[in-house]
């Protein structure tokens, strides 16, 4: 029997970090093989193989595919939001040539499974806002948003071309204590919770009405398990999954944290990031995910930020 052996590429970011412990505890630490341009992240450390790789390099992605016995390939590379519009064509060249790279070995060397993650980034202005559906007007106008709409149209050529077991999920703005975020527009909801517990207030860069949606890690990370656990006939979406946790405003994170720390107060200063999220939707449908796979989110605002609050009090001593 062919034993699964996992790559993570981007192992060093915000979920590859969280997602490369989960899935060491589930097939074994050696049998995933971390990766990233990066230095090894601290909270890898120790835990298992650790290869430094620029995805962009094919034949070197391709000799350590080879090298490690690899049978599945999660793609966490990326260029995001916030950071993608400061340089639009590097963006775009980094998130679909390291896609097509992955793609294409997978093709090459007969992979069972790949997993590589879309966004709501996908919507553009002309969606609708509220319980956007999984099927819709898809115009995205961030370049992210572009190159993440394009990747999943090459995830489903390559399944229906050439048979590849490939697996994506629209993420809604990630949070999480662990690692830091990597330039999106929704990591407000990350820096909120540190400087509530540093300096008692925070600054916001989006307006106080800005809802958008949002997930907590631990969510995140057993979504993604979930879908790829999943027996292959009931993924009948092989571009990517809608996929919702919670949804809520900067006033309404404040309100949250207030709960806990009274004294917290929060003022706006708007940036070049609320027009990214003025374009995305506000809320997301995402029965599909529920009726093809069974997903249900866990976690809600009170219950999320109470952990949050815990865990950095916690890590800050
Ligand atoms: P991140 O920026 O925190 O991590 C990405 C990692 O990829 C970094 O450690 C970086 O060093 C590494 N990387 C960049 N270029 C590389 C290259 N050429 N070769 C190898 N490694 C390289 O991002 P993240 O938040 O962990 O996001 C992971 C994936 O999830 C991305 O595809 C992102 O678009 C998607 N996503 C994230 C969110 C979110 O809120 N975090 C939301 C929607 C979708």
């Amino acid at each position: 029997m062919k034993k699964d052996k996992i790559l993570v590429i981007g192992a060093c970011g915000q979920i590859g970090v969280e997602l490369t412990l989960a899935l060491r505890k589930m097939y074994g630490d050696n049998n995933v093989v971390a990766s990233d341009l990066r230095e090894e992240h601290d909270l890898l450390k120790g835990t298992g193989p650790y290869v430094s790789l620029d995805v962009m390099n094919k034949e070197m992605l391709h000799v350590l595919v080879i090298r490690h016995n690899i049978t599945q390939v999660y793609l966490l590379a990326a260029i995001l939001s916030a950071t993608g519009e400061k340089n639009p064509l590097l963006a775009w060249h980094i998130n679909m040539q390291s896609l097509l790279n992955v793609l294409d070995i997978a093709k090459e060397e007969g992979l069972d499974k790949i997993y590589w993650p879309s966004s709501i980034a996908v919507f553009g202005p002309n969606s609708p806002k509220e319980d956007t559906p999984q099927h819709t007007i898809i115009e995205p106008t961030t370049i992210y948003g572009i190159s993440k709409f394009a990747g999943e149209r090459w995830c489903e050529y390559y399944n229906h071309r050439y048979g590849i077991d490939v697996r994506s999920l629209r993420y809604p703005g990630l949070i999480s204590y662990k690692s830091a975020p990597g330039g999106g527009t929704t990591d407000y909801a990350v820096e909120i919770y540190h400087e509530a517990l540093e300096e008692g207030s925070y600054k916001c860069f989006l307006s106080e009405d800005t809802y958008l949606p949002m997930m907590y890690m631990p969510d995140a990370i057993r979504a993604t398990i979930e879908l790829m656990e999943a027996d292959s006939a009931k993924i009948k979406v092989r571009s990517a999954y809608n996929l919702s946790g919670m949804s809520f405003s900067p006033k309404e994170i404040a309100t949250a944290i207030k709960q806990h720390i009274p004294s917290f107060s929060i003022s706006y200063e708007p940036d070049y990031r609320q027009q990214i999220a003025n374009g995305w939707p506000q809320s997301i449908d995402d029965g599909l995910a529920g009726a093809d796979w069974g997903w249900k989110p866990e976690f809600n605002l009170e219950k999320m930020t109470e952990d949050m609050l815990k865990n950095l009090k916690q890590q800050k001593g």
